[in-house]
Parts: structure tokens; sequence; C-alpha cells
């Protein structure tokens, strides 16, 4: 099956005598056993029955099965959040003097979960600007455990060679580990690049209606799931089960949600590139974007997020940001309404230019998540709040 079918196509839990054909809610923590041996076998083991809803649960269990089949891997693990799934991973693989190679370019959460590790347990970190794959190399030291990366990058869209890198990390003895939130399943499967540990906000795309919050680990291989699973059992990192149902209504619609998201993404990025008061665009299917041809090599489209910088900077972006009518001004991204920030005025407002430079953002720049309105629409909207 292709991924659009695939994703549309549930595994449901089955009843005795007939099927649901949508997964039902098992809104319960508790469950009952007749014999005291398999409740144990079921304490230590992910996929013994279940026991208790912070081990597993069947509707959640019913969306991991949908997308470790949706990213090719052989397991899954869903979190309460993005975050949640982040923290199993690091802090089910690091220890105490273990260094990480990551990617510069990186979600704000990710950058300061690493820093707590490397303040609090001793975790180095070198940062790596992913424009070479030898990057890795120069930076692997005896101690190395892991190599992170995002498929496309938060907040500028930066795209590594995937295949590459992974190769390099895979070379170099690493767990490799790619937050896959913005490219989804639809766009690119790590794990078929390589990566051993695929994650997901499902806050974003994967639920894709602003209306729940979630994240997902993916695993290559069994013996990392069955670890990962016991550490984020004891994070007590387990989504509930309303959340799951919510993010398997998500998943389903998301091979027609992401081609509107490209496809309008692809109108804006042209029509703002095209304007005089914008001086750059990035989105990675725009032939101005750094990375578009190595994101052409492994992505098969280039998804809703989209970054342009507004000649008028500080000022012009804050205007921008107040005089949208129908594109709102929010943090999150991938629902499917247009959202957007203008991080020198907001969440990176404390850095000076210099500091936001660094950090691959100008003073107007924009950041934009690509609703599936009618593009035209979207448009407007921009025209008419763009200055002259
Ligand atoms: C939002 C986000 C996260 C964190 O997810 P939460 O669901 O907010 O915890 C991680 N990675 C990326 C790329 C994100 O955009």
């Amino acid at each position: 099956m292709r991924p659009s079918t695939r994703a549309v196509h549930v595994p449901v839990p089955t009843l005795p005598n007939s099927r649901s054909i949508s997964v039902p809610i098992y809104q319960a923590s508790n469950f009952a056993f007749d014999d005291p041996d398999a409740l144990a076998e079921a304490l230590e083991s992910p996929d013994s029955g279940f026991v208790y809803s912070r081990y597993a649960n069947p509707t959640v269990r019913a969306l991991e099965d949908h997308l470790a089949r949706l990213e090719g891997g052989v397991a899954a693990v869903f979190t309460a959040s993005g975050m949640g799934a982040i923290s199993a991973v690091l802090m089910s693989t690091l220890r105490s003097g273990d260094h990480v190679i990551a990617q510069s370019c990186l979600y704000g959460g990710t950058y300061a979960m690493l820093n707590d590790l490397a303040a609090r347990f001793g975790v180095d970190v070198t940062y790596i600007a992913g424009d070479d794959p030898a990057e890795v190399a120069a930076a692997v030291r005896p101690s190395t455990r892991m190599l992170y990366l995002e498929t496309i990058a938060n907040p500028v869209t930066k795209v590594v060679d995937l295949p590459a890198f992974l190769a390099a990390g895979r070379a170099a003895g690493l767990v490799t580990v790619v937050d896959n939130t913005f490219a989804t399943p639809l766009l690119c499967r790590p794990i078929e690049h390589g990566a051993d540990v695929v994650l997901h906000s499902a806050t974003k795309y994967l639920g894709g209606h602003s209306d729940v919050t979630g994240g997902a680990l993916v695993f290559a291989e069994d013996q990392r799931y069955r670890e990962v699973w016991h550490h984020a059992m004891e994070l007590g990192a387990a989504a509930d089960p309303f959340a799951a149902w919510l993010t398997i209504r998500g998943v389903q619609t998301l091979p027609l949600r992401m081609r509107q998201h490209c496809a309008n993404a692809a109108v804006l990025a042209e029509r703002l590139a095209a304007h005089p008061s914008v001086v750059s665009v990035r989105w990675p299917g725009h032939p101005g974007h750094p990375d578009h041809e190595v994101a052409r090599g492994h992505l098969s489209d280039f998804g809703g997020m989209l970054v342009f910088d507004l000649a008028g900077g500080r000022e012009a972006g804050y205007a921008f940001t107040k005089g949208v009518r129908l594109a709102k001004l929010a943090v999150s991204l991938g629902g499917v309404e247009t959202t957007l920030v203008h991080p020198a005025s907001s969440s990176h407002r404390q850095l000076d230019a210099d500091a936001l430079l660094a950090a691959g953002i100008g003073e107007g720049t924009v950041r934009v998540s690509v609703g599936i309105e009618d593009a035209e629409d979207v448009w407007e909207d921009f025209a008419q709040a763009l200055p002259l």
C-alpha cells in the first residue's frame, strides 16, 4: 500500500463477533487478569496484554501500530506531548559523560533540554551547521553516543542531507534520532534512510486541528523500542486515550491536508518572493531556498512551513503580524488554519540583531504555518497586510 492509503486504514482492536470501523476510546486505566502469572508478565513487557494505561492502552496502541507502519518502523510509543517523546528518548539513551552531536537549527524545547542535560548531568553537546556530512566525523569523540537531527528544521526550514548525515552517524556507531514533525511520514520516512528513532510532536501535523497535544517515537528495531518504552513508562510520558483517538482521526486525513499545505505554501512562496517589500523567502520547495537541491533528493514534497524576511525589519514584521485578518498570530503550527509568528517581537524579543542572526532569524523574519484554506484568500490577507 502507498502512504496515502496506509494513513486511512487504521488497525482496529477486534471484538469477538464484529468489528467497528473506527477505533473505540478505551477510557480505562486498569485491566483485570484471571491469571497472576499473566499479570506479572504484562507488567514487564509492552506487548503481553494491557494491564495499566501508563504502560499501554488499546486506543493508544492502535495509534502506535498505525504510526509504526506509516514511518516504516517496527513499533512506536505515543506520548503526552512532543517534549514527552524527546525527554523519553534522550533520558533513556544518554548517561552522564555522553556526548551528543546535534544540528544547531533545532526546536527551542529540544535545545533547552539538551542544555539542561549538559548542566545537570554532564552530557556534552556539539552543535553542527548541517551543511556537510563531514561535520559529523569531525565532531565525533570516543564518548559520542547520539546524532540528533530534524528533517525540516524549526524555525527557519533548514534541510540537511538526511541520507548522508544518517550514513555518517551510523558509520560512527551513533544512535540516530530524527525529529520528523515538519515533514511528516508523507514527505519523508527517515527510517528508510537509516534513522534508529523518528519522533513527532503530534500536536502539529499528525493531529492537524489545533485541538490535541501529543508526541510519538517510532523505532527501527525492537530492542531499542523496549528500552525506551520502559523509560517512557517510568517518566510517566503516557498519553491519554482521547488524545490518541483525536490523533488517529487526524492522521487519516493527513495525506489530503499535507497536499493542500504544500500546494498553498508553493503559491505563497512564489508571490511573496515577487513582492517588493520582501527580501527573501525560505520554503524548501522554492529555488531560492539554500537547501532546495538537497531537499529535492529525499523529500517528496516541501511542507507547509515557510519563512520570509521583510525589508522593513523589526517594525515591518510587527506591523505585518498585527495587520493580518485571516491568519492567526499563534506559536503552534501544523493546523488546518494559517498561523504565523514574528520571532523578533515575540519568542525571541530579548535578542538583539546579532543574537537573532546567530539563530538564523532576522529582525523582519516572519514564520508562517500555511493552512489548508483557499490559497487566494490567504494571499489576499497577506497582500493587504504587507507594506506597500
Ligand atoms: C512543537 C515541536 C516540538 C515539541 O512538541 P510539543 O508537542 O509542543 O511538546 C518538537 N519538535 C518540533 C519540531 C516542534 O515543532
